[in-house]
């Protein structure tokens, strides 16, 4: 294995115990959150990294700017720190301390922004945009950078289908940029068409409705991370999404709760949402069937949030009896 570079991706495919024995399916978890810099971003990171030395946009020892729930960030940094390049990351403060905190750590140069919907200019995406222009550095531009989702169809998608042998009947995942949904989409799909790709959507995000009837409206919160859009990133464009789940904090809680306490395994927001919409999906299939999902980070990311008992009560959720 040839460094870091060399350590991102072939993630096991680990079957949720629980939630398999509930529907009587195969629930299988891609386990994202073993790549070096601890999230599914790795991926997109190294991807667009590569892709940009590939057609010159970067060139060595040069610099690159994103904006990023968090996630992207650190997979870019660490990418960078391999490969001699620079990052400059531009966040919205609202992300989690443990995401914040780790970027300086691991050398980021972080510009802590506001959090403001997308078409305000002061939206963390703009920023990053025109902090790139000043700079002259390479705008990584996760959610219209097709690199990301080429990324996951090679690596991500395609490990899936060798690693199920190609049995698998279905695949929920959440969409930030849409990079790892389009891209295992387009993966499987390649493979068999029957496959059912199915978006796993928080409140607040407006691509369910999106999928269910081409409109974007979008109603509640969430306190998840890096997931829930209210535009559609050029990564989704063009690929087959058959159906969407909403998914409600408290329904994915329980499942971040559930691995973690029987299971042992420690998973950030959105790994919730995914289990959450695979268990729905595996009910709707019936039994029999095999369900892939993403565990997309871990949980000691999310530590002072969806781990802390005053975080939950602030936001009228449930505290597991052990904390
Ligand atoms: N989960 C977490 C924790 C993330 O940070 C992200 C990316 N922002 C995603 C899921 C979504 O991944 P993608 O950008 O490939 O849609």
């Amino acid at each position: 294995m040839d460094g870091l570079i060399g350590a991102i991706g072939n993630t096991p495919l680990i079957r949720l115990g629980r939630a398999s024995a509930a529907t009587g399916c195969e629930i299988l978890g891609k386990a994202e959150f073993l790549n070096p810099g601890g999230s599914v971003k790795d991926r997109a990171g190294l991807a667009i990294i590569r892709a940009a030395e590939a057609d010159g946009t970067l060139k060595p020892g040069g610099t690159i700017v994103e904006g990023t729930a968090g996630n992207t960030g650190i997979g870019l940094t660490l990418v960078a720190n391999a490969l001699g390049y620079k990052c400059v990351i531009v966040m919205p403060e609202t992300q989690s301390r443990e995401k914040i905190d780790f970027l300086r750590m691991i050398g980021a140069d972080l510009r802590l922004v506001p959090a403001k919907p997308f078409k305000d200019p002061g939206n963390y995406v703009h920023v990053s945009r025109r902090l790139a222009g000043e700079l002259g550095a390479l705008w990584a531009n996760q959610f219209d950078n097709l690199a990301n989702r080429e990324g996951h169809r090679a690596t991500t998608g395609a490990e899936i289908w060798a690693q199920t042998g190609g049995k698998v009947d279905a695949f929920t995942c959440a969409c930030g940029t849409g990079g790892t949904l389009a891209g295992v989409s387009l993966a499987l799909k390649a493979h068999n068409p029957d496959i059912k790709i199915v978006l796993a959507d928080p409140e607040g995000s407006g691509l369910y409705g999106w999928v269910k009837n081409g409109d974007l409206t979008i109603t509640g919160s969430s306190i998840t991370e890096g997931i829930g859009q209210s535009r559609v990133p050029e990564n989704l464009g063009g690929a087959i999404i058959d159906d969407a789940e909403r998914i409600p904090d408290p329904e994915a809680l329980e499942q971040v709760f559930d691995l973690l306490i029987h299971e042992g395994l420690s998973v950030g927001g959105s790994a919730g949402i995914n289990v959450a919409a695979a268990i729905r999906v595996a009910k709707t299939l019936g039994p029999g069937h095999t369900i892939v999902t993403i565990l997309c980070d871990g949980g000691a990311r999310y530590q002072s949030k969806l781990f802390n008992p005053e975080f939950l009560r602030s936001k009228n959720l449930p505290v597991p009896a052990w904390l």
